[in-house]
Parts: C-alpha cells; sequence; structure tokens
C-alpha cells in the first residue's frame, strides 16, 4: 500500500493522532533516520549532515470530523499528502546525505485544524536553531505542477468568539412584555456586516462571519437566551482591534437600547502569514530552472494557517501546492475531497530542489 494510502486510513482528530505518529516513527526508523523526538502527538527531529545552516520542512498530519458527533475523520484538508511527501523526501535525503546544502529538521506538527499544534511543537523546541522553514499545501485551485508563490501576506489572521446573549422569555404574542432576542440577533449580523463595510479603510481587508447559533424550543415562546459563534478574518492589527472595538460598542449599545446582557468569549485564533521576500525571490529563482509553474503573486486568501506562529519566530515560506488533475477538484474541507497519488512524487521533487 502506498504511504498516502496508509496515512489516509489512519486519519485521526487533532491532538489525537497517536496512531500516525506512531507510523511516522515507525517509517523514520525503518529509513535508519533515529534523530528525532516523538511528542505524541506529533514527532520532529533532524537530518544533520554537519553544515551551518539548518532548515525546517513543516507537515500538518490531523484530518477532519465527517461529521457532529465527531466519530469519524477524514483528511479533507490534504494533510496525509503533506506527511507522505515529507516521508518520502526524508528517505531520499538520508539516503543522499552528501548532496545536502544544509541540515535539515523535520516537523510533523499535529492540531493544524484547531491552531495548537504550532505552538505545542515550539514550546517542545521543534524550531530551536532553525534558520528558515517551509511548509506546502495542496492546492485544488492549482493544477499539478504548478506551485503558488506570494510575499508578505498570503493567509488572514483569525479570531473565533462565543457570545452568549441573555433577553427576558415571554409569549411570541406579546414581545413587549420581553426582550426578544431573536429581534437583537438580526439587528447584530447587520451590525456585524456594517462594522466590516463601514469602519475600516475598504482597501483593507476582512471578513466577519456566524457559523452557529442557538436557541429557542417551541413556535410560540420568545426563549431568554441565545448562543452564537463566529469567527472574523483580518490582515493587519490595526484591523483586528477595529472589529474588537466595534463589536464591544454594538453589545453596549444593545444593552442600553434592548436591555440584553451578554457574555462574550474570545477563543485562541490565529495570526496573519507572512511569507519572507527575500526567500520567495530565492524559490522563485529555483522554480524557473525546474519542470514546476510558478504561479507569482498569489491571490492571498481570508483562510487562516498555524504555520503563521513558526513564521513570527523564523523567516519562511507556506507555498500553495497544486492537485488538481482535470477541469475541475473537489474543495478543501469537502467530502470528497482526495489528494492524487502524482501529487506526493511531485511534492518529494519540490524538496529536491530546495533542499539538493
Ligand atoms: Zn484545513
Ligand atoms: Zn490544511
Amino acid at each position: 500500500m502506498s504511504l498516502l494510502k496508509s496515512l489516509e486510513n489512519l486519519a485521526e482528530e487533532s491532538f489525537k493522532e497517536f496512531k500516525t505518529t506512531e507510523f511516522i516513527c515507525n517509517y523514520l526508523k525503518s529509513c535508519e533516520i533515529k534523530n528525532f523526538i516523538n511528542c505524541n502527538p506529533g514527532v520532529f527531529g533532524t537530518i544533520d549532515v554537519n553544515k551551518d545552516k539548518t532548515v525546517a520542512i513543516r507537515a500538518d498530519i490531523d484530518a477532519l470530523p465527517l461529521d457532529k458527533n465527531k466519530k469519524s475523520f477524514k483528511h479533507m484538508c490534504g494533510h496525509h499528502a503533506h506527511t507522505a511527501i515529507l516521508l518520502e523526501f526524508l528517505k531520499y535525503a538520508n539516503e543522499n546525505r552528501e548532496k545536502l546544502k544544509c541540515n535539515i529538521r523535520f516537523i510533523f506538527q499535529p492540531a493544524e485544524e484547531i491552531g495548537k499544534g504550532a505552538e505545542f511543537l515550539i514550546e517542545k523546541g521543534a524550531i530551536d536553531e532553525v534558520d528558515e522553514i517551509y511548509a506546502l499545501h495542496v492546492e485544488p485551485l492549482l493544477n499539478l505542477g504548478e506551485i503558488g508563490l506570494k510575499k508578505g501576506y498570503l493567509l488572514a489572521g483569525a479570531k473565533f468568539f462565543d457570545l452568549e446573549i441573555s433577553g427576558k422569555s415571554t409569549h411570541a404574542a406579546l414581545p413587549h412584555n420581553g426582550i426578544d432576542i431573536f429581534v437583537v440577533f438580526s439587528d447584530l449580523v447587520s451590525k456585524i456586516q456594517i462594522i466590516v463595510s463601514r469602519f475600516k479603510d475598504p482597501v483593507k481587508s476582512a471578513v466577519f462571519s456566524i457559523g452557529k447559533v442557538e436557541a429557542g424550543y417551541a413556535h410560540n415562546i420568545i426563549p431568554d437566551k441565545i448562543k452564537i459563534s463566529g469567527t472574523f478574518r483580518f490582515f493587519e492589527d490595526e484591523i483586528r482591534k477595529i472589529i474588537e472595538k466595534k463589536l464591544l460598542d454594538t453589545l453596549e449599545s444593545f444593552k442600553l437600547f434592548y436591555g440584553i446582557d451578554y457574555k462574550l468569549n474570545y477563543l485562541k485564533g490565529t495570526i496573519p502569514l507572512i511569507n519572507d521576500s527575500d526567500l520567495i525571490d530565492n524559490l522563485t529563482k529555483i522554480f524557473k530552472k525546474s519542470e514546476f509553474k510558478i504561479i507569482e503573486n498569489i491571490y492571498p486568501m481570508m483562510g487562516s494557517e498555524d504555520f503563521a506562529f513558526y513564521l513570527q519566530k523564523v523567516p519562511g515560506v507556506f507555498i500553495r501546492f497544486g492537485i488538481k488533475e482535470g477541469e475541475s477538484h473537489p474543495p478543501l474541507h469537502n467530502k470528497n475531497f482526495y489528494v492524487p497519488e502524482k501529487a506526493v512524487d511531485l511534492g518529494v521533487k519540490l524538496w529536491e530542489k530546495i533542499f539538493l
């Protein structure tokens, strides 16, 4: 069975990638690569060839839930491909140690999908003594053989929040006797869109979306509580501050206008992902001489990635790696998403161009 298929079959939840971690450790040992630390979940180590420079490659290893109950998981973000590519490349690199331009730090990171794995491994020392860091991410919008590069901002910072609004329960036909939290909610939805369209420079991007709402239990009762969960994305910290302030101003004004109370709780988010410009120039030079087609200055996205936390400490590049075979490909995080086997060999070649 191929590495890609074996890893696909293991698909595990964020921070519970124990079988995947064991698989990685066994594979490394079978390739005579012994210098690594098992952080269970997650692994990092070094192929040390006595060079002054150490360059890291990060592959994330977690999968996504297929249903609400989190009973089964699938690699809908292609992290199994990132892992298969890195494992196969390490085997090749270790067999060709004399050709390596630098020492290789390999990082198999858990829990990317919940934005917590990078910091978990950074704390364990995964990027100690690292001079540069790279990661690739499969991209179903680009063709096989195409790679997308962009200097500076590539992916957004993300904030996640849970909000509970308390009103006053009443008969649906007598709303004036209570506080209708559904009216408050609909007002909030429009205020949120006003925040991103009217309080910041329109040239600077932001998106604000609500993803989950819970309230009510009968046709004719206005309930007293509504729970709302959502996220907003931004590139500049100044934009994050405006959104946070205006959300708070909105809720405070609702207190006065509607008489509600609220609890707002921010969860751990991620920071914007910023690629190093000099390293992009270097990669462009390397790949222009190769079979890869570079899509220069690829459009940024409001998605987020915890690879940004490594880039906060070490210069590096996040590479968008094309996997589309025909006219179209199922998008990331879709149940039909898959990675063609061919992509693994191409991914290994991509790392070869940079490291050998
Ligand atoms: Zn994902
Ligand atoms: Zn991903």
